[in-house]
């Protein structure tokens, strides 16, 4: 009976989190520092890329800058 409850829990994590990262993929770009392109992540790619906050390490793909870019809300 735990172990299902516990089940549904991770479950509704995994679900929040993928709902999160498609919203965040959709309305919000980010900009290269080197090159200030401006950038738009796809959710997958955005779910197995290490962040901190609201910070992700991105690759640039117009200069090939690696960096922590900042999330920027479209408007
Ligand atoms: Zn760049």
């Amino acid at each position: 009976m735990e172990s299902y409850i516990v089940l549904i829990l991770i479950i509704l994590t995994s679900a929040t989190v993928v709902i999160s990262i498609m919203y965040l993929s959709k309305n919000f770009y980010f900009i290269c520092p080197k090159c200030n392109q401006r950038l738009k992540i796809p959710a997958k790619k955005l779910l197995i890329t290490a962040h901190v906050f609201d910070e992700y390490n991105l690759r640039c793909p117009f200069c090939g800058e690696k960096n922590y870019m900042k999330q920027i809300k479209e408007k």
